[in-house]
């Protein structure tokens, strides 16, 4: 018999509306089968919507008689497991973002689709008994037969693409009768352990560092490894992750978006002898799903992935490792504004494990938490294996033709660099030919015409490009002032970079990394591959070589403009600048030879170049730190900014002068500091005009009270036409 005081549910909705929603259940449907966490299909207005539960109630909904029923349930286990109900309500509440939205964010796609869940199959590959008698230039096929062989059992679909096969080269070698697929359910996966003896022995300081971490484990228990380039902090991370599985428990590894190479990768899965779940974004939904599933039935003990595989769910976590911690994109910067690496500390907690923040160049909130005792503080002094601290050198810009982006004095220890057969890097974080196209008749600059901001000129092909809005066009060779022909591209990005190059170094090969060279996974292994040969070579590249590569022959880093990387109106500009500049000189000197870093700058006086001759982050981010406090700036004081963007400036500017207007009585004892509103630095974006409203204040709980008031504000009639945004714990000041 059924209970007579009628049960309900609370459902929180993917839409940007705050707060959960009743609905009853419906006569026919079993009550007791639901539970938090799990899908619903919701009637809601007029749509009907895919929700989650996140209560069942008994007795009268709050919202009364006009309380409608849900339609239908799916399957009866939930999507989110308790944990990741606390970690995401957790976060709606600080991040003051919708909790449905932040739920949707955190689901996979396919079910988001009023659909069962679906029940992947993974394929296996198996030797077959038939002798290859392939030619002997077919050494491709060989070298996967080779590779299935060696894994005396099955290799999993995963690992053979880790390895660089596709899946239809397998198949192909399936038609010749070499290789048979065994297809099977995710849940009966079963993973085998192999073992790799070629890791390094831990030196004493890594060895230790991993005893301080690992006598706490099971518990909640947070640590920053602050480790040097090239200390061996990846080592240290293996070890850990070994420790954890010795225990039963699974270990969950957050990368920077760009660092997922491959590389990485098979570091990890070679020396800890067993298959690794990933998950990131190059991935399809397919693959990312069937992780999910692994790592919630525990049969994927080590999982690594980018931002959003905080969200994966696990059996048994006992380990989350962030490397480089300082890492800008382990920030959301759309929609939810979550930072994965402050709710993996928090996951950590609700887990009740370990975790380990690891960096050469900690950002300064958690170098703090650091110094006060928050975190377990642990560093590595010395390059680990055989690499040195690099040289610097620095060229002062000043003495040397502005036309020429390369000096000089570069070109020659370039050349002896080839010379002497060593590779040599180029960082410029510019990509396209040039940034900027000039008449040089009136001074005219060529515009975006949806963005306050100029376009870059790209060839190959031949164009001009906002790389703010995504807007392309043909190439002018007219000025639209003045009508003068002589207008000519000014300044060097990658491209441009890598052509110059090309004409002073005719005989050197060139590898270009930036995001329109390399937008694949497969387009990165290349690249990786090409450099591994260790032959002379010149590696032009933005940020996205600046990150834990290990390439050995790397000899000399040339920094070509690094003033552009500390010369803004961003508060963490020095920071980040720093930061840039320590990782990439992090590149060279980690094999045998000597490593050098050489910067271009106009301002050679700049203390920042002490830290990086010495090496020296510490004194840096402590005297940073210091800065931060007498400014009552993050990490001292606890920021917020609100956004608007409207079609029109004034009406932007308005909505967020009425927001300031009602804060700033909540706000009368001095607990905050509002800046604002100010126009963001391309103030129109995709002709949307944009204003920021920037509020310091002196505890998180008031931050919160105020970040939480944004859909009251957005109700009000300033806000018409104006779209709110809010962001906490913002990464830019602009
Ligand atoms: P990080 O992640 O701190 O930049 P890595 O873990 O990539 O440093 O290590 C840098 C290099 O030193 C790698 O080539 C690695 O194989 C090597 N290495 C690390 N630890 C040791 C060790 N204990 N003995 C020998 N080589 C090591
Ligand atoms: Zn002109
Ligand atoms: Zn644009």
């Amino acid at each position: 018999m059924q209970c007579h005081s009628i049960n309900y549910i609370q459902v929180a909705v993917p839409a940007p509306l705050h707060g959960v929603f009743d609905y009853l259940t419906p006569e026919t449907s079993e009550p007791n089968q639901l539970c938090v966490g799990q899908r619903i299909l919701v009637p809601f207005g007029a749509r009907k919507l895919i929700g989650i539960i996140t209560a069942i109630k008994e007795g009268e909904p709050n919202s009364g008689r006009k309380t409608k029923a849900y339609l239908k349930s799916f399957e009866s286990m939930p999507t989110f497991n308790p944990i990741l109900m606390a970690l995401l309500s957790w976060a709606a509440d600080y991040y003051g973002h919708p909790i449905g939205e932040c739920l949707m964010t955190a689901m996979p796609k396919t079910l988001k689709q009023a659909k069962l869940r679906p029940s992947y199959k993974l394929t296996h590959w198996s030797r077959t008994d038939k002798k290859f008698a392939g030619r002997n230039n077919a050494t491709k096929q060989k070298k996967l037969l080779d590779f299935v062989e060696s894994h005396s059992e099955n290799v999993w679909e995963d690992e053979l693409r880790h390895a660089g096969f596709t899946k239809s080269f397998a198949n192909k070698l399936r038609d010749a009768g070499y290789l048979e697929p065994h297809a099977q359910s995710t849940l009966s996966l079963a993973m085998q352990v192999r073992i790799d003896s070629s890791e390094p022995i831990l030196n004493q300081e890594q060895a230790q560092t991993c005893a301080q971490i690992a006598k706490n484990f099971g518990q909640f228990h947070a640590s920053l490894i602050h480790g040097i380039t090239g200390s061996g902090k990846t080592e240290v991370y293996i070890a850990l992750v070994k420790e954890a599985l010795k225990k039963g428990a699974q270990a969950l590894i957050l990368v920077p978006e760009i660092n997922l190479t491959p590389q990485t990768f098979s570091r990890f899965q070679s020396q800890l002898g067993l298959p690794i779940a990933t998950m990131h974004s190059g991935m399809s939904e397919k693959e990312r799903f069937i992780t999910r599933d692994l790592a919630e039935t525990g049969h994927a003990q080590v999982i690594i992935g980018t931002r959003s595989a905080i969200f994966t769910p696990t059996k048994k976590l006992g380990l989350i490792i962030v490397d480089e911690e300082h890492d800008q994109s382990y920030k959301q910067f759309d929609n939810f504004k979550y930072s994965a690496r402050d709710l993996a500390v928090k996951r950590a907690q609700l887990e009740n494990c370990n975790i380990v923040l690891g960096s050469a160049t900690p950002s300064a909130e958690t170098m703090l938490n650091a110094k006060s005792g928050k975190y377990a503080w642990l560093s590595l002094h010395q390059r680990a294996g055989a690499g040195r601290h690099p040289s610097l050198g620095l060229i002062d810009m000043r003495a040397h033709s502005s036309d020429d982006a390369l000096s000089q004095p570069l070109l020659k220890n370039i050349k002896h660099q080839l010379d002497a057969g060593n590779q040599v890097i180029i960082f410029q974080n510019r990509r396209g030919f040039s940034p900027t196209l000039m008449c040089y008749d009136c001074g005219w600059i060529c515009p975006c015409p949806n963005c306050d901001t100029r376009l870059s000129v790209h060839q190959h092909p031949m164009h001009l490009q906002c790389h703010h809005c995504g807007h392309k066009q043909t190439l002018l060779h007219q000025c639209a002032n003045c009508n003068s022909t002589n207008i000519q591209p000014v300044g060097s990005g990658t491209e441009r970079l890598e052509q110059s190059l090309n004409y002073h170094f005719p005989y050197t090969s060139t590898v270009r990394l930036d995001r329109d060279q390399i937008k694949t996974q497969t387009d990165m292994e290349c690249a990786i591959e090409i450099i591994n040969k260790g032959e002379p070579c010149l590696i032009i590249g933005t940020q996205m070589l600046a990150k834990g590569h290990d390439f050995h022959n790397v000899t000399l880093v040339a920094i070509i403009d690094s003033d552009a990387l500390f010369f803004s109106s961003d508060f963490r500009a020095t920071e980040k600048g720093l930061q840039q500049l320590l990782q990439v000189a992090g590149r060279t000197g980690r094999g045998d030879k000597k490593g050098h870093v050489l910067i271009q700058t106009r301002h050679p006086d700049h203390p920042i170049f002490e830290h990086i001759r010495d090496n020296d982050y510490l004194t840096f981010i402590e005297e940073e730190l210091e800065i931060r406090e007498r400014c009552a700036l993050p990490p001292y004081s606890r920021m917020l900014t609100l956004r608007s963007e409207a079609a029109s400036a004034e009406k932007a500017e308005r909505a967020l002068a009425h927001a300031k207007n009602i804060i700033q009585p909540m706000v009368a004892n001095n607990s905050c500091y509002i800046a604002g509103p100010i126009a963001a630095v391309i103030s129109r974006k995709q002709n949307i005009y944009r204003y920021y409203l920037h509020i310091f204040a002196d505890s998180i709980k008031r931050r919160t009270q105020l970040a939480n008031l944004a859909p009251q504000l957005a109700k009000q009639a300033p806000f018409k036409q104006v779209r709110l945004s809010v962001d906490v714990d913002p990464m830019d000041y602009i």
